[in-house]
């Protein structure tokens, strides 16, 4: 038998008709003779609401009681489908992360999946039902208390469980139709991928394209699971994540992030140890840090800034103040007003020249560069946050996606 692992987003299950045709594709799926794991999201905004909710309840914060509160948003949703598939006359049953063995470290909010034991899962599968599962959380077998896996985790509960159960596909259904090449709504001009690898995708992933929860993408690469991401709306073919492509783009895609702040600490001393000063207390707080530019002065001293994701810029701005302060080094200013945008391809591995090609290009239009940090298979540049969707749409023309070809 064929086992697949189906994900619904938020947008995919939003109201009771939603719902009922989420549950009529299950059972299509279920009477072509697949087994079916369906991992469902909190309807439509409500984990918004809920943030909300508690917000207007208590200022402070509540790590465990959040998670109690969150999980209740795909646990409302996982009844509904297992009812509206009984409707259908196909048994279903339908279990928490918790209860469908999904065992998670002790960091709410943030916890990460260390091991899936699905054995309440593959027995509702023996007994031939649909079974659907809770996206997004799990539980602490040291706590025994649940927990979530950060925003959009219910992609990571669907590609590891198809991992656990050696699922033969993981679909991932959304509201849009699949990979861009850019975020359409920027980019008219933007197409959909048919297939890009687990490594661009972790990439354009990481850097905003908000179609796949990064972590995601990494399961699936480390278990091997193609990653199918296509439109709950209609039949049409979606994009493949997987290991290798046909093609080797040398420009896949690009993907602009407008949700970071730049912290610039002025006038540091230039000796050996500062930026592990700088760096250690703002790791310690809890704060990821983006890109890094260290600019060495002719003093003695060098200019140090990085991203930080804006929900954080509180914390980091007041630890950067106080490492400031120790030692000794000039001001701290903060620039909200910024946007990194990113190209990524494969290619790039082996054909040089973009970097070169991607400056030119945002040159060309004026565009200011302020940082600049790059991997293997992508560039990265921070530019002013007004105009960053110039620059995506710059980008995209120039480097020949437009006409759906690459660079
Ligand atoms: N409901 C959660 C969120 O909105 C998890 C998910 O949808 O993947 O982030
Ligand atoms: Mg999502």
């Amino acid at each position: 038998m064929t086992l697949v692992v189906h994900k619904y987003g938020g947008t995919s299950v939003a109201d009771a008709d939603r719902i009922r045709s989420v549950a009529k594709r299950i059972v299509d799926s279920y009477n072509e003779g697949n087994g079916v794991v369906a991992v469902v999201s909190a309807m439509g905004r409500r984990t918004d609401e809920l943030l909300g909710l508690a917000a207007e309840v208590s200022d402070r914060s509540h790590p465990r009681e959040m998670d109690m509160l969150l999980t209740a948003g795909e646990r409302v949703t996982m009844a509904l489908v297992a009812m509206a598939i009984q409707d259908l006359g196909v048994a279903a049953t339908s279990f928490t992360g918790s209860q469908a063995g999904i065992l998670t470290t002790g960091k709410h909010g943030q916890a990460e999946i260390v091991e899936i034991r699905a054995d309440r899962v593959r027995e509702g599968l023996d007994e031939g039902k649909v079974v659907i599962v809770a996206g997004f959380q799990g539980v602490d077998p040291a706590s025994k208390d649940v927990t979530t896996l950060g925003r959009g985790g219910s992609d990571a509960t669907a590609v590891a469980l198809a991992a656990a159960l050696s699922a033969d596909r993981c679909e991932i259904y959304t509201d849009v139709d699949g990979v861009f090449t850019a975020d359409p709504r920027v980019v008219p001009a933007a197409t959909k991928l048919l297939e890009l690898t687990y490594e661009e995708m972790l990439e354009l992933a990481s850097a905003g394209a908000g179609v796949l929860m990064p972590r995601s993408v990494e399961f699936g690469r480390r278990f091997g699971i193609p990653i199918h991401v296509r439109s709950s709306f209609h039949g049409g073919e979606g994009t493949l994540v997987k290991e290798e492509t046909m093609e080797q783009a040398v420009v896949r895609g690009i993907a602009h992030d407008e949700s970071e702040a730049k912290l610039t600490i002025s006038r540091v001393p230039d000796t050996p140890g500062v930026a592990a000063s700088v760096f250690e207390p703002l790791a310690a707080a809890g704060v990821n840090v983006d890109m890094i530019v260290q600019n060495v002065s002719h003093d003695g001293s060098t200019d140090i800034s990085f991203t930080v994701p804006i929900s954080m810029l509180d914390v980091a701005e007041r630890e950067a103040r106080t490492v400031a302060e120790a030692i000794d080094a000039g001001s701290v200013s903060v620039d909200k007003d910024i946007a990194k945008v990113t190209v990524v391809g494969i290619g790039m591995k082996t054909e040089s020249g973009i970097a070169s090609r991607m400056f030119r290009i945002l040159a060309d239009h004026d565009i200011n560069i302020q940082m600049i940090s790059t991997s293997p298979i992508r560039i990265s540049c921070v530019v002013a946050g007004d105009r960053v969707s110039e620059a995506v749409k710059a980008l995209h023309s120039g480097l020949g996606l437009d006409d759906g070809a690459s660079a």
